[in-house]
């Protein structure tokens, strides 16, 4: 038998591991190592991940996602409106907007914002053309254009392409080039030839993933289409959907044709590994016991209460027939798909989901503004920090009871009976109300982060 090799060219030599989904794109790994490290793997970079990884930006950085060989998290364009004046900037973090010594300008130069010293080092300056803004007491809005374009870009059909194609290849053994695989090989390696992919439009199974996917979650997932195809979908962030048609019959080299994963941002996995759906079934079968009759009907209940991929497992048979028949792809914006999109991704940027990496990264950020003692801005509109402050002031709150995620999940869970939440100008006004009114909060606050700063990564 050959030994490893490359699955895009066939090559013994040289070969290194590639990361599924981009390092800078998620916080759980999945790997194949048997892909060649120059033109396979690190001319991906160039070809088209890195646009995909930079118009990302926004998302990732709101979800506290970061390549592992960069320091910072992410940079997108953003327009800040400070004190009626526009200004243009690339910003990672909101608080980055007034550390240092950094000074931004408008989009036509002619008005920079700065700390006095710095601007007073400009030789136009003077005291006439100076104007001293509070930047704690002004409101600032942020405001940043949503580019759906890439969704369809050829970029991004090769990123899902390669996602399909080394994850199948993953969980196959597959540890060599394939002659059956040749086109798609084709389309991941020069961008020409037949189009594999498509976007999923289907409102229905968006909704479905929702359900049982971890917040901004990537899943990707393999079945055998009603002509016998094998196809992977890949829903990336949850925020867009794909469908992947990898070969146009199963081979005898692949024998698993109902697998399925899941990546969340706190590097938690999911999945499960079969033959086929009917395999699948058969198991799930097994899986439940009889636990009583109730009145002729049969009420059953899992054999292995920790198995989490049982629900998984329920899910994908339930949506079998939508996958086969009903996924409404499509190849060009329309007006109907451009709207879910960003529905999803509005959806996705205003959702507040908790872990220590995100509170930990807070606390970094905003580490320079607790010391100031200034207190928190009373016409401060930025609903994610307020709600990530108020955060804070509960770990404060609880003197030292609170020592973990956990504790912060179940206050939020009992008071707001779910597990993200969504935080809208009312919510944020009311909590941000809630800490001015209360005496020291912000000793209070401080208090927390110093508490979160010692938590440990689950
Ligand atoms: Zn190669």
């Amino acid at each position: 038998m050959k030994e490893r090799a490359c699955i895009y060219c066939g090559t013994t030599e040289d070969l290194s591991v590639s990361d599924i989904i981009p390092d800078a794109l998620t916080n759980a790994k999945i790997r194949n190592p048997n892909v060649c490290r120059v033109a396979h793997n690190n001319k991906f970079s160039d070809m088209f991940e890195d646009k995909i990884i930079k118009s990302m930006a926004l998302i990732t950085n709101e979800l506290d996602i970061k390549s592992s060989k960069g320091k910072k998290y992410a940079s997108y364009p953003a327009r800040i409106t400070i004190d009626e004046t526009e200004y243009a900037e690339n910003i990672s973090s909101d608080v980055e907007l007034f550390s240092g010594k950094r000074i931004i300008s408008t989009e036509d130069g002619k008005r920079k914002l700065g700390p006095m010293e710095e601007i007073r080092k400009f030789k136009e300056a003077t005291d006439k053309n100076i104007t001293i803004v509070d930047v704690n007491q002004i409101e600032i809005e942020k405001r940043v254009t949503l580019k759906l374009d890439v969704f369809f870009s050829n970029e991004m059909h090769r990123l899902m392409a390669k996602i399909a194609y080394e994850w199948y290849c993953l969980h196959n053994n597959i540890t060599d080039r394939l002659d059956d695989f040749d086109s798609i090989i084709d389309f991941i390696t020069t961008g020409n030839g037949s189009d594999p992919v498509e976007l999923i439009s289907n409102k229905e199974v968006y909704a479905r993933f929702e359900q049982l996917s971890d917040f901004g979650s990537h899943t990707i997932l393999s079945y055998i289409g009603l002509d016998d195809s094998v196809n992977i979908i890949v829903s990336f962030f949850g925020i867009a959907m794909y469908n992947i048609r990898l070969l146009p019959h199963p081979i005898d080299q692949c024998k698993y044709n109902a697998v399925y994963q899941m990546v969340t941002i706190d590097a938690k996995r999911e999945q499960f590994c079969f033959y086929s759906m009917a395999d699948l079934y058969k198991n799930l079968k097994t899986a439940f016991r009889k636990v009583c009759d109730l009145g002729g009907m049969d009420v059953i209940a899992p054999k292995n209460m920790d198995d989490t991929s049982l629900q998984l497992q329920m899910m994908y048979v339930n949506c079998y027939k939508m996958f086969q028949n009903d996924l409404m792809c499509v190849m060009e914006p329309t007006p109907q798909v451009l709207a879910l999109l960003e529905q999803r991704m509005l959806n996705t940027l205003q959702t507040s989901a908790l872990t220590v990496r995100g509170l930990k990264r807070f606390v970094k950020e905003h580490k320079e503004y607790l010391n100031t003692g200034l207190g928190l801005n009373p016409n401060g509109s930025n609903k994610k920090s307020i709600f990530m402050f108020y955060i804070l002031f509960l770990v404060g709150k609880s003197e030292g009871t609170w020592q973990g995620l956990e504790n912060v999940n179940d206050f939020i869970k009992e008071t707001f009976g779910t597990d993200t939440i969504n935080v809208s100008d009312e919510l944020s006004k009311q909590l941000l109300l809630e800490m001015l009114e209360t005496e020291g909060y912000f000793e209070t606050i401080k208090a927390g982060a110093v508490a979160i700063e010692n938590w440990k990564y689950e």
